[in-house]
């Protein structure tokens, strides 16, 4: 028999298995059911820490086996075969898209080849190096591209339990199996860390060559081969171009899938030459990281009581009819560079699993709707054939601007009740963000509709966080990469792109998912729809 339920234990007994089993019974036998210690096997779901009220509880849901034993790891993973060289798809883009779409094709057999513009992990951390210590930007090779895609260097945060896009489960077993902590199988609010992420994708790499498929870093693809009949476009392959020596090659393949991420505006471009209609203009977020000193959230959080972890929190807030929130927080993490282009700003977070820097950060956004974008980069975009990209042609002129307001990729920054005052900060207090920040006058040079709202939101999260608003905590600028302001348009019953068929648009950047464990289920789940095509199963 199996049976789930939840206790609620003291701090320091959550590691004793005794005391755990214990209150697993005293649950059981409420219930009326009769077992004895030997007989349960309790599988642990997920934990949730209780701070209200002063005092610290955890509450952990288990699944119990009575009398019977749950399947191994090893059970629960899928059965990948080696490629049998029948078909191949190339998937362009190697983030979590594109790396459970390759795993995905595997389970049938089927030949996964990625085309990655960026670098493999290990050379991709000497461009992370440079980036963070110097300032200098490799535009292939940075925080959003490369092996792993935009989140190998990032907190790994996997707050999806949601099964409405595939099995959410499944994608964290295919993680642990590649060397992610088994606690992501169980926390209420998981995550792996910026230092386990690139040695796990690393090894879903090798393991996807190991069973035949093929794997090319530093190659961009720049142009998707279509034919055109009966006024429909099919695409048959794809031109690729190594970054680094030039060298050109096109891959054919039986479908592709672009998993290129939100941040690729010449892939938006690409697809608009291609088919206007197939792009949508969409609601994104734009606004600023706000850090603060670890311990000032921590004691907000946990009431002035020390916790082994760093607090988080979510804030959100309606501010003249458009959303205020908090995204991607990273307790003890870093605000750290984002930008594609050697002439934007773009910030973002990121934290080691041990979440123990000295410093909280959060992105605070506003809603930013398509009738929000001004008329002039609506006219710039149809002038372009493709009205949907004025939300991306706006997004990159605010990173541009934001450049101006900085120097190289020193972030312009202000301390938030200067922000509130609408004063210039003279001397910043220290931040995270490695190049460097420079004192500047966001709320005079931050969209209006966009800064007058983030002072609203923040005096309202004063309200609920006592001591948000304080000195010390600073605005670094711009956050602009929340999620995509275009959508890839996909067909509801074939999932190809609506005017290109046989290319299958999946992840962040198609705009039907948006952070690392939704994006992995969506790769997966067009893979599937990929391999029973290829399979005649329809
Ligand atoms: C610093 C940071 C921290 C983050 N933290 C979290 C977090 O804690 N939790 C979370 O859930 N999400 C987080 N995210 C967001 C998360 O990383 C993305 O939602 C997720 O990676 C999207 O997956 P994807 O596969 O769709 O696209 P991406 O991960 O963006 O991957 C797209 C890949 O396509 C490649 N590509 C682009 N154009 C081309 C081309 N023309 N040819 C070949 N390759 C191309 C890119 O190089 C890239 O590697 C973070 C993002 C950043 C930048």
């Amino acid at each position: 028999m199996v049976t789930e339920l939840s206790i609620t234990v003291k701090p320091e007994e959550e590691n004793c298995e005794k005391a755990v089993k214990n209150y697993i019974l005293k649950s059981l036998a409420a219930r009326n059911i009769r077992a004895s210690f030997d007989e349960i096997t309790p599988v642990f779901i997920k934990k949730s820490i209780d701070a209200r009220h002063g005092q610290i509880k955890i509450v952990m849901r288990f699944e119990v086996y009575i009398g019977e034993k749950p399947k191994t790891a090893e059970e629960l993973l899928p059965k990948w075969k080696h490629a049998d060289g029948k078909n191949a798809v190339a998937i362009i883009g190697s983030g979590p898209a594109g790396l459970y779409a390759a795993f995905r094709l595997l389970e049938d057999g089927i030949k996964p080849v990625i085309i990655e513009r960026g670098s493999d992990a290990s050379m991709r951390k000497n461009d992370i190096a440079r980036i963070s210590r110097k300032g200098i930007l490799n535009p292939n090779s940075n925080f959003c591209y490369g092996e792993g895609g935009a989140g190998t260097f990032s907190d790994g945060k996997l707050y999806t339990r949601s099964n409405k896009r595939g099995d959410i489960s499944k994608i964290y077993r295919i993680f642990v199996e590649f060397g992610a902590p088994e606690q992501i199988l169980t926390d209420a609010h998981p995550h792996i860390g910026t230092d386990k992420l690139p040695g796990i994708v690393s090894a879903m790499r090798k393991k996807i060559i190991e069973l035949g498929g093929e794997v090319y870093f530093d190659t961009a693809c720049t142009e998707l081969v279509c034919h055109k009949a009966d006024n429909e476009l099919t695409v048959s392959g794809v031109k690729t171009k190594n970054v680094i020596t030039g060298e050109e090659r096109t891959f054919e393949s039986d479908a592709v899938i672009l998993a290129t991420g939100h941040s690729a505006a010449d892939v938006y471009s690409m697809i608009a030459e291609l088919s206007p209609d197939s792009l949508e203009a969409k609601t994104f977020a734009v606004g600023v990281r706000v850090e603060h000193p670890r311990e000032l959230i921590d004691n907000i959080q946990f009431h002035g009581k020390k916790m082994p972890q760093a607090a988080e929190y979510r804030l959100t807030a309606q501010v003249d009819e458009r959303g205020v929130y908090s995204f991607c927080m990273c307790p003890g993490g870093f605000v750290v560079p984002c930008a594609t282009s050697p002439d934007q700003i773009v910030v973002n977070g990121m934290s080691a699993s041990g979440r123990n820097s000295r410093w909280s950060n959060s992105a605070i956004v506003v809603e930013r709707r398509p009738e929000d974008i001004p008329q002039e980069f609506v006219e710039r975009a149809e002038k372009d054939g493709c009205r949907a990209l004025a939300g991306l042609y706006w997004r990159t002129w605010l990173e541009r601007l934001t450049q101006e307001k900085g120097e190289g990729q020193k972030a312009p920054a202000q301390r938030l009740t200067d922000f509130l005052a609408g004063k210039k900060s003279e001397g910043l207090p220290e931040t995270s963000y490695t190049p460097g920040v420079v004192s500047s006058r966001l709320d005079e040079w931050l969209p209006e509709e966009i800064s007058a709202r983030l002072k609203k939101g923040f005096r309202e999260f004063d309200l609920s966080m006592k001591g948000f608003v304080c000195d010390d905590a600073v605005l670094i600028a711009s956050e602009t990469r929340t999620s995509t302001p275009v959508r890839i348009l996909r067909n509801k019953e074939t999932f190809e792109c609506a005017g290109i068929k046989n290319l299958y648009p999946a992840g962040e950047g198609s705009g039907y998912s948006g952070g690392i464990g939704s994006s992995a289920m969506d790769g997966e789940k067009i893979a599937g729809v990929i391999s029973r095509k290829l399979s005649g199963i329809s």
